[in-house]
């Protein structure tokens, strides 16, 4: 008979390799399936508000808790996506497309957002082709060229500090006159001699032969159009979260996150979530770790049949 985990932990971000840390140090035997390590924070170029490390490649970081967990004993599936989640008889399972399932007695949603599509002409063609939605992974590429940054939040701004400091010059283009992301980047981008802030501007079209070369924004005050000559561009627009595969299993609010109380309970017993794809709404990593963390003790408590509260040793029902 096919192996039956305790938990099954759907994506391998900081939420999820928290959540097996914990998990396997409990000694339940834990499974992690993901398309990807690191989500988002594996595309941060760095971070400067992770405690305890002053500034930190997101990459690198992840790879820290991804050895962690592997240490403490957590199986992995990586580099493909569960395509359906069921509930059978006591147990959850979890396909994929190639037919293959795992099945467990928990379940941990930490399994993130999806990167939001520009819906413009030329985005589907050059996806890979001088346009990326990961600075992390391409920067290299663009080493002492020009490149388009679109987007205002912090990993946007982020983005662009990095940018800035290995590319000749760096247009940064967003939709409003100001920033989404946190003040202190915003301060440091504007002082950057390398960096065009164009505010109210949308990006209208991408241009290119066999790469792209062109990027076409639109002043939404003015009507101007301007032509950016640009080597990249990255689309640094922010997330959604796919919950398709879940089949209504869980609660979901109108943006598509994962409802959960404040401790990581959805409105299905023995599933869990935690990190981006939840209702939570401070979208940061060390937010995203602490929640696994909180996962991974309440589905320890629900496989002993434990009340919430195993911490401190409470007994208390859990408000929603
Ligand atoms: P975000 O905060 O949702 O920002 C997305 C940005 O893209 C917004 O400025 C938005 O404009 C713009 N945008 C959205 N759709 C667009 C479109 N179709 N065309 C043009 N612009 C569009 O996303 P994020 O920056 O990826 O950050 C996600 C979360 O991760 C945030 O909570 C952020 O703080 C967090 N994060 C944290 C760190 C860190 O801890 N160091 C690093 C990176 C990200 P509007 O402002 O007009 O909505």
């Amino acid at each position: 008979m096919a192996k039956i985990y305790d938990v099954l932990i759907i994506g391998a971000g900081p939420a999820g390799l928290t959540a097996a840390i914990y998990t396997c140090r409990k000694k339940l035997s834990t499974l992690i399936v993901s398309m990807d390590l690191g989500g988002q924070t594996a595309r941060t170029s760095y971070m400067e508000n992770y405690p305890g490390m002053e500034s930190v490649n997101g990459n690198k970081l992840v790879e820290k808790i991804y050895k962690q967990a592997a240490k403490f004993g957590a199986d992995f599936v990586l580099g493909k996506k569960v395509s359906n989640l069921e509930k059978k008889n006591k147990n959850f399972t979890a396909k994929f497309s190639d037919g293959s399932e795992y099945s467990s007695k928990t379940v941990i949603l930490a399994f993130g957002k999806i990167p939001r599509s520009l819906g413009i002409p030329g985005e589907n063609e050059y996806l890979g082709k001088g346009l990326s939605v990961c600075v992390t992974c391409d920067a290299p590429m663009y080493s002492g060229k020009i490149t388009a940054i679109i987007g205002g939040g912090n990993s946007a701004l982020e983005s662009a500090v990095y940018m800035a400091s290995i590319s000749k010059k760096v247009y940064l283009i967003h939709r409003r006159d100001e920033f989404r992301g946190d003040e202190i980047t915003a301060e440091k981008i504007k002082k950057m001699k390398n960096i065009e802030i164009l505010f109210d501007t949308i990006p209208v079209e991408i241009k290119g032969s066999e790469f792209l070369h062109t990027l076409i924004v639109e002043n939404s005050e003015t009507g101007e159009r301007r032509e950016l000559k640009v080597d990249g561009v990255f689309s640094e627009i922010g997330y959604e979260v796919n919950v398709d595969f879940l089949n209504k299993l869980v609660e979901v609010n109108e943006k598509n996150e994962i409802i959960i109380d404040f401790n990581c309970h959805t409105s299905r017993p023995g599933i869990f979530a935690a990190g981006d794809a939840t209702i939570i709404p401070y979208k940061q990593t060390i937010i995203a770790a602490g929640e696994g963390a909180k996962a991974a003790l309440e589905a320890y408590a629900y496989i002993k049949n434990e009340s919430v509260g195993i911490d401190w040793g409470k007994k208390s029902n859990t408000p929603r």
